[in-house]
C-alpha cells in the first residue's frame, strides 16, 4: 500500500530538473468517492479490484511522464512533472473528471466514482516532497468541504501548519496564555464568572486561536498536556481572586480527555494546591463527548458533581445528542450555541426554539447560558426570555486573564 519513501523519492527526483527548466511539478491527492463502499458492500477482494480499475483509469487519463501511486482504499497520489502552470494542471484535472464519468468496468454493479482532488505545485506552494504532499492533502480536505472536484492549495483557507514540537514546547514551557471572557447574569446585570480560553502566541504564526490548535492537540497526545496546562493556568488566576465570592471559572474539556481516568483527581489536586473549593469550577464539555463515550463520560461527570464541580454542556444545539442525552447527564448548565443565538432576533423560529430550550433547562433545574451575544437587541430578548447568563462580544470580549483579574480585583476592593 502506501509507500511514502517511494513517493517522496520520485517527487524529489522531479524537482531539480523542474527548477532548471523553469517549469512546475504538481502533486495531486486524488480521492475517488464510492470506492470504499465497494469493499464494505462486496468484500475486500472486490474492493481491491475496484481500486485497480480506478488506478488504470487514472493512468489512462495521464501522460506517460506522470506517475500514480496507491495511497489507501480510495486515495491516490499523482505526480505530474513538466507542467507549464496552473492551466496545465486544470487540463489534467478535467481529463480525470471526464474519465470518471464512465462507470468503473468489471464490477458486480455499475459504480461511478466521483473524483476529488487537492493540488500543490512546486515551486509555488512548497519546495519539498513532504510539504508538497501535506499541502495537497490540505487542499483535498478543502475541496471535500466545499463539494468541489479540484482545489489548489491556498494558504489562507487551510489551517496553519502546526508543528508538534513547537506546540509541545509552548505548552511545557508555559508559553500559552489564559484569556478570560466574562459571563454576565442577565437578570441582575453582574459578572458571575469567566470562561477560560487558551491563546498561543507563536513567534512563527502570531496569536494562534484555539480553534486551530485544540483540534491538532486532540489528534495527538498533546491534548493531555494542554488540559493540564489549562487547569493550572486558570486556577492560578482564580486563586489570585480568592476574595471574589461566587465568581466561577469555566474550563473547556476536550471530549477526548473528559472520560480519562485520573482527570477528576488531577482537577481536585490543583484545587487543593490553591486552596479553592471545587464549586468555583465549571467543567465545560460538548455534546459530542457524551455521544462518543456515553458510559465513561456519565461516570466522570457524576464524580465531578459529587465533589461539587459544576458541569456545563457546551455548544448545545449543534450536536446530535441534544435532548435525549440530557436525561442521563447531571449537568448544571446548558450553554446555548452561538449559531442559535446569532439568529435570534432575525428568525422567529429560532427564537421559539431558544425559548423552549430555556424553559426545558429550567424544568430540569439547569441554568442557561447564551453564547455569542453580539448586540443589545439579542441581550434584551434573552433577558425577556428568562435566560440566566450570557457571554459575547457585546458583553465583554476575551482578554488576557491578568488584565481581567486586575480590573475585577480593583473594582471589588472595598474603598
Ligand atoms: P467555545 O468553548 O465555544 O468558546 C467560545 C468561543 O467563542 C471562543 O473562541 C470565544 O472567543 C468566541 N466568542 C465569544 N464571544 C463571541 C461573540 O460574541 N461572537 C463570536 N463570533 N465569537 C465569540 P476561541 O477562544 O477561539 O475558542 C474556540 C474553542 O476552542 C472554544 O470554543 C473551546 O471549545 C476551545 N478551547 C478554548 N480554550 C481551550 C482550552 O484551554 N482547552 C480546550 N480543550 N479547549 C479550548
Ligand atoms: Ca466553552
Ligand atoms: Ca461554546
Amino acid at each position: 500500500m502506501l509507500n511514502r519513501a517511494g513517493i517522496f523519492d520520485f517527487i524529489d527526483r522531479q524537482l531539480a530538473p523542474a527548477a532548471a527548466a523553469d517549469d512546475h511539478v504538481a502533486v495531486i491527492m486524488l480521492r475517488v468517492e464510492g470506492l470504499r463502499e465497494v469493499s464494505l458492500r462486496f468484500g475486500y477482494a472486490t474492493g481491491e479490484q475496484a481500486h485497480l480499475r480506478a488506478l488504470e483509469m487514472i493512468r489512462g487519463a495521464l501522460r506517460p511522464v506522470d506517475r500514480v501511486f496507491s495511497a489507501g482504499d480510495d486515495h491516490f497520489v499523482l505526480v505530474l512533472p513538466r507542467l507549464h502552470g496552473r492551466n496545465h494542471v486544470l487540463l489534467a484535472a478535467t481529463r480525470l473528471i471526464q474519465t470518471f464519468e464512465a462507470p468503473l468496468p468489471g464490477l458486480p454493479y455499475p459504480l461511478q466514482g466521483r473524483p476529488e482532488m487537492g493540488v500543490a505545485l512546486y515551486p509555488g506552494h512548497a519546495e519539498t516532497p513532504d510539504l508538497l504532499c501535506r499541502r495537497a492533502e490540505l487542499a483535498l480536505a478543502a475541496a471535500h468541504a466545499r463539494g468541489e472536484s479540484c482545489q489548489f492549495y491556498e494558504p489562507q483557507d487551510t489551517p496553519e501548519e502546526i508543528f508538534y514540537e513547537e506546540l509541545r514546547e509552548a505548552i511545557e514551557a508555559n508559553r500559552l496564555c489564559a484569556w478570560f471572557q466574562p459571563v454576565w447574569d442577565l437578570q441582575r446585570g453582574t459578572i458571575v464568572g469567566v470562561e477560560s480560553l487558551a491563546r498561543w502566541p507563536s513567534p512563527r504564526l502570531g496569536l494562534v486561536s484555539p480553534a486551530s490548535f485544540v483540534e491538532f492537540a486532540e489528534q495527538s497526545d498533546l491534548i493531555l498536556a494542554l488540559t493540564r496546562w489549562s487547569i493550572s493556568a486558570t486556577l492560578r488566576h482564580a486563586a489570585s481572586l480568592r476574595g471574589a465570592p461566587g465568581l466561577t471559572f469555566a474550563i473547556n474539556f476536550s471530549p477526548r480527555v473528559f472520560a480519562r481516568p485520573g482527570l477528576v483527581e488531577q482537577l481536585m489536586d490543583v484545587l487543593e494546591i490553591w486552596g479553592l473549593p471545587p464549586s468555583v469550577v465549571v467543567a465545560e464539555i460538548t455534546e459530542t463527548a457524551l455521544v462518543n463515550d456515553l458510559q465513561a463520560s456519565a461516570q466522570a461527570m457524576q464524580r465531578m458533581r459529587e465533589r461539587g464541580v459544576r458541569i456545563a454542556i457546551d455548544d448545545f444545539g449543534t450536536g446530535y445528542a441534544s435532548i435525549a442525552y440530557l436525561r442521563r447527564f447531571p449537568a448544571s448548565e446548558l450553554k446555548i450555541d452561538r449559531s442559535l443565538v446569532c439568529d435570534l432576533t432575525s428568525d422567529p423560529r429560532t427564537a421559539t426554539l431558544v425559548q423552549s430550550i430555556i424553559q426545558m433547562a429550567h424544568h430540569m433545574e439547569m441554568t442557561t447560558v447564551a453564547e455569542g451575544v453580539e448586540d443589545q437587541a439579542t441581550q434584551e430578548l434573552l433577558t425577556t426570555m428568562g435566560c440566566d447568563y450570557a457571554q459575547g462580544y457585546h458583553l465583554g470580549r476575551p482578554e488576557p486573564a491578568g488584565d481581567f483579574v486586575a480590573r475585577y480585583a480593583q473594582a471589588h476592593t472595598p474603598a
